[in-house]
């Protein structure tokens, strides 16, 4: 196979928030690789650590989260060396972010219009209003949406066009890279299908690498290629995406796809996954899904495994895959 270009690269990335209770190691120690053009489904429960490895990419983790280690190399250059003003220029320009909650993200005081102008003017001051006009009425016409909603205000649009408006912000600037965080949440069941098909259909015009943020696995399973497991705060299993629902490696893995309802295993042991993820101000010794796997043996409850090479292009930080 030949060598995919990696657009971003994150190495032992470690962020914390510290609370009154202590400190919540939201992400630690995570490695990972996203290729050029790929779409990566970065999927795990609520609470592992999903949004704020969003969010560290684009040095955007709310207080009081702080990355305190690691490095985030985008086109080779590390992003937690970079200064403000420079990750300023680099957001929504190379490497832009569709948040879950579009009411939060849009000013409920600006028009659509304004929204766009604003987005790509800040970029490129050269652009006129006229033309930044344009530009968000074309990208009007490719969401599917009538240009003379471009007047509205945020609360006069529906919640799907309310995302889809956050899409095209995301996309108006042709950035490299898209992070997609949970774009579907607060949709109903068939503005989700709509809205998936939309990015499926964008991600085949535009030549960007998207990470897709999301608990749902049967959502990712529409759009991956390669699949990115978190639980706990670490990454539990990396592969591409159809080799990981024929045969999921990681138990956690296993017992994620065995409770989605369209994605069916067969003769697999987990049904319904047991138990609870673990508080992370104080998560299990070991490996974090001990108390929860029906694999677990003593080394488990003492000993954290090492992401492990498993396959071509496969790995899980799982005992069960130690070469003896
Ligand atoms: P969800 O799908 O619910 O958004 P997630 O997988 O994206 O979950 P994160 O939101 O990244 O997970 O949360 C990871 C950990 O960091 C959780 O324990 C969460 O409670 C904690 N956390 C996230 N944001 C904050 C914050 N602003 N202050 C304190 N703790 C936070
Ligand atoms: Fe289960 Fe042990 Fe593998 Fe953890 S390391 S997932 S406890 S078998």
């Amino acid at each position: 196979m030949a060598e995919r270009e990696v657009i971003l690269d994150i190495r032992d990335l470690q962020v914390h928030y510290v609370v009154r209770t202590g400190t919540i190691r939201g992400v630690d120690h995570v490695d990972l690789m996203v290729y050029q053009g790929e779409t990566l489904g970065l999927v795990g429960e609520s609470a592992c650590g999903k949004s704020t490895l969003g969010r560290a990419i684009l040095r955007l983790v709310p207080e009081p989260g702080e990355i305190v280690g690691g490095q985030i190399l985008f086109d080779g250059q590390d992003l937690l060396k970079k200064d403000e003003k420079e990750m300023t220029s680099l957001r929504g320009k190379r490497i832009s972010m569709i948040f879950q909650d579009p009411m939060t993200s849009l000013n409920p005081l600006q028009r659509i219009d304004q929204h766009f102008i604003e987005t790509i003017r800040t970029h490129d001051p050269q652009i006129s209003k006229r033309e930044a006009l344009d530009m968000a009425a074309r990208m009007f016409d490719r969401l599917g949406i009538q240009r003379e909603r471009l007047t509205d205000y945020p609360h006069q649009l529906s919640g799907g066009m309310r995302q889809r408006v956050m899409i095209g912000l995301a996309l108006i600037l042709n950035s490299d890279l898209v992070i997609a965080d949970e774009p579907t949440t607060s949709l109903d069941v068939i503005v989700e299908a709509q809205i998936l098909d939309l990015l499926k259909h964008l991600k085949e015009m535009y030549p960007m690498t998207l990470v897709l943020i999301s608990h749902n696995l049967g959502i990712v399973s529409e759009l991956a290629d390669r699949l990115a497991v978190m639980y706990a705060g670490k990454l539990v299993e990396v592969a591409p995406a159809q080799p990981l629902f024929d045969e999921p490696l990681h138990p956690y893995t296993q017992g994620l796809l065995a409770s989605v309802p369209n994605i069916r295993l067969e003769d697999t042991v987990l049904r319904t996954m047991q138990g609870a993820p673990p508080n992370l101000i104080h998560p299990p010794p070991g490996c974090r899904f001990h108390p929860r796997c029906p694999y677990v043996m003593d080394r488990c409850r003492e000993q954290e495994p090492p992401f492990l090479k498993v396959g071509p292009e496969r790995w899980a930080m799982c005992w069960l895959y130690e070469k003896s």
